[in-house]
């Protein structure tokens, strides 16, 4: 029997959800699928990281299945997002564990989940982990004393001419005004992560809520006043920024920048790899001579990390001649 807490209340009705926050793709069909539709801070973010991988993901649209690390954030997202849904007296942890009882038994049934094919012992691992993720909100703050504005904000706006979608975690109201809130289950910005590009927005996750700022201030004309992101994963934590003129401005021509490259590599129908030690967790590695040309570097030089999966391709591959 398994000892998670998300066992031992059960529903008799499963909640209405959806498995949110995989990568969304712009819905092209085959005779138009160079037409760029819209830009999305996931999207976005993963253009950056390295346009070919874009690429494969939403031009070609090859199936990216989520890690173990994103389905179990999945989950978590879906019962935070429940939960704040509740009047605020009832936001509290016997809540949570009811949802959560619920949410679980639609989350294993979905191909996501069944893609992982984790064992039992792994399957209660996971469970716990990711109470520990749900019940990690409240070593943040109390979600009793939170005034919701919105749950998973639908934002479809044109920003200076540039289609964005993207959904907002939880808005909130405050005294100084709305915050943006997202969660995310994974690690903090590094601070090794710079980019000098984005002076005002240093942090990569902040600038991502940063990014929905300025779409709910064109979509409704509300200036929010800050932005968090909250860590609920093993590392717990808050980031905000306040939210000015010039980080809004700064980071729309961040978006039109991108939206601008995107658009070229599409008119020419090249996409460049952008290869880094990522390469050994990319999806797409057995495709692409360029990242499989970096795996075999930072093999030899020992710095391919051991629980990278790109390990278990390499035999597979046809290596380039000059390797
Ligand atoms: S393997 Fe590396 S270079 Fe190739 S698409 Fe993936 S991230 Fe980009």
């Amino acid at each position: 029997m398994s000892d998670s807490p998300i066992d031992h209340l059960s529903g008799a009705d499963f909640p209405e959800q959806k498995i949110a926050d995989f990568p969304e793709a712009n819905s092209t069909d085959s005779s138009d699928k160079y037409a760029l539709r819209s830009l999305s801070p996931s999207s976005m973010a993963l253009y950056d990281e390295c346009p070919k991988k874009w690429m494969y993901r939403y031009i070609e649209k090859l199936p990216d299945p989520p890690g173990v690390a994103a389905v179990m954030g999945s989950f978590a997202h879906s019962v935070l997002e429940h939960l704040m849904q509740l009047p605020p007296e009832e936001r509290d942890q016997e809540k949570a564990r009811e949802w959560a009882t619920k949410t679980f038994k639609i989350t294993r049934l979905t191909p996501e989940f069944r893609n992982l094919e984790l064992t039992d012992e792994e399957i209660s691992d996971f469970k716990k982990q990711a109470w520990q993720a749900i019940t990690g909100l409240w070593e943040l703050e109390n979600p009793q004393e939170v005034e919701v504005a919105s749950i998973e904000q639908h934002l479809k706006v044109n920003v200076r001419g540039v289609p964005f979608r993207g959904y907002i975690d939880r808005v909130d109201k405050s005294p100084d005004g709305l915050v943006i809130n997202d969660y995310k289950s994974g690690k903090p910005t590094s601070s090794a992560w710079i980019d000098q590009s984005r002076r005002h927005v240093e942090d990569k996750h902040l600038f991502q809520v940063m990014l929905y700022a300025v779409a709910l201030a064109e979509e409704t004309g509300v200036f929010p006043a800050k932005t968090r992101v909250l860590y609920i994963g093993n590392q717990k934590q808050v980031s905000e920024e306040p939210v000015s003129e010039e980080k809004l401005a700064d980071v729309t021509d961040q978006l039109l920048n991108t939206w601008e490259a995107v658009s070229a590599d599409l008119r020419r129908r090249e996409f460049d790899a952008n290869p880094s030690a990522l390469c050994g967790w990319c999806h797409f590695v057995s495709l692409c001579p360029e990242g499989q040309m970096k795996v075999l570097e930072l093999v030899d030089t020992g710095k391919l990390k051991k629980e990278a999966p790109a390990h278990e391709l390499i035999n597979s591959w046809e290596l380039p001649k000059a390797v």
